[in-house]
């Protein structure tokens, strides 16, 4: 019989905008014993995810609770339940992630209207609320940070547009959750999807979202209750049936409310995982989480500009979680990343579609975001390009990052 050898996973440095690097604490809640889905000790772990989920989205709302599945599981799960065949669906595109709204909107059965913006560059708002105005969308879907580019859109006036147009307000925030604040009320977001993986430090295989009423009325005229758990007398949805049962966020909301309404089974030991990353980020605290983010970024590009090598995306709106380089001309940028993790047991991504080849990029996100990573990423990045012969200023880019480093508090930009 072939026998296979025990699990050794290598200790990796992981600077890509996910998968990241996840606190032990995290990964020590994952190996406790399984409670059952209805035990009270599990449910008032499922409360308590809920709550501090609350705070993480910057709301009141009632609904805040995961979806089983990667961040995408979250993204269906919302636009699956809100928008009905026929809906106009409004996507402002900068990026590979408003394609996968389109992409998932349009096998929703919605008409989809699309606005596209170069890749590298974002929208001024303004653009975006004519549009509304223009189209009157029942949904509006678009990305807070685009991981493919580096790019984050400002929401300036793009709530309330679609509260006077009587638009839905949805959110992809999966890449800025917990590193980037996420303003959910402030800026009139209706739903908000966010992602564990990223600035949450969790593994992937849950999506926690959040909505308020305004998304609760649309899901509840939807809402049906399973074929085997119904009672006599039930009534008929005013609504068109929502096409997934697994993303049904009416039949999901049952059994995250207090009638504990059986749909799946919860994911145990992801929740634990969870409930402890959410604990992590509240105990640094928002602000700060969000100033240490920046904190590294600015480290990690002082470094990269005083090495030579330039930044790509427009500079204003760069998101502080990801930091997207040009490969210099003539380099093999894929042999640059397998040199990083082979030699160095560092991981950077490259990028999607258009950027393919053009660009790697660098995530400080979460557990990640530390000075000892920016350090050895800097210094790794430093020797492999040399040894690829790219002419580079050899000797700056630690010396840079470690002066930012070195600079007090006080006169720290962030
Ligand atoms: C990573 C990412 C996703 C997809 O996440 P999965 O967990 O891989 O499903 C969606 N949107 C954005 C902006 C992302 O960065």
């Amino acid at each position: 019989m072939k026998s296979y050898k025990d699990l050794s996973p290598s200790l990796r440095t992981i600077m890509t905008p996910g998968p990241v690097e996840v606190d032990p604490r995290v990964l020590r809640a994952m190996s406790y014993p399984i409670l059952g889905q209805f035990d009270p000790e599990f449910t008032a772990l499922m409360n308590e995810t809920m709550e501090m989920l609350r705070d993480v989205f910057q709301t009141k709302n009632q609904w805040c609770y995961p979806i089983d599945g990667t961040s995408r599981s979250g993204i269906e799960a919302v636009l699956v339940s809100t928008i009905e065949p026929g809906d106009k669906v409004l996507v402002p595109i900068y990026g590979r992630f408003g394609n996968l709204l389109v992409e998932i909107s349009e096998r929703c059965g919605a008409e989809v209207v699309i606005l596209e913006r170069d890749w590298g560059s974002v929208f001024d708002p303004e653009e975006i609320i004519e549009a509304i105005h223009r189209e009157k969308p029942q949904i509006v879907a678009m990305v807070h940070g685009e991981t493919s580019t580096g790019c984050i859109q400002p929401f300036d006036g793009i709530g309330p547009a679609c509260r006077e147009t009587d638009a839905l307000l949805i959110v992809d925030a999966v890449a800025t959750i917990g590193g980037v604040s996420v303003q959910t009320d402030a800026w009139q977001l209706d739903a908000v999807i966010g992602g564990t993986q990223k600035c949450l430090s969790v593994p992937s295989g849950m999506a926690p979202i959040t909505y308020n009423e305004r998304v609760e009325a649309k899901v509840l005229r939807r809402k049906t209750i399973e074929r085997g758990l119904r009672e006599k007398g039930t009534a008929a949805p005013l609504g068109k049936t929502v096409a997934s049962n697994y993303f049904d966020l009416g039949q999901l909301q049952d059994y995250w409310s207090p009638k504990r309404l059986n749909h799946h089974t919860e994911a145990t030991t992801m929740l634990y995982a969870l409930r402890e990353g959410l604990r992590i980020v509240l105990q640094e605290g928002l602000e700060e989480r969000f100033a240490r983010h920046k904190r590294h970024e600015a480290a990690l590009v002082a470094g990269l500009c005083a090495m030579g090598l330039s930044l790509y995306g427009d500079p204003d709106c760069k998101m502080p979680v990801v930091t997207c380089i040009r490969i210099p001309n003539g380099v093999d940028g894929e042999s640059v990343r397998a040199m990083l993790l082979n030699s160095f047991g560092i991981e950077i991504a490259s990028s999607f579609g258009p950027l393919k080849g053009q660009i790697w990029r660098i995530g400080t996100m979460g557990f990640s975001c530390n000075q000892k990573n920016v350090l050895h990423v800097l210094g790794a990045l430093e020797a492999v390009l040399l040894w690829h012969g790219v002419d580079i200023s050899a000797g700056k880019a630690l010396q840079a990052a470690l002066a930012f480093y070195a600079r007090k508090e006080e006169d720290l930009p962030c």
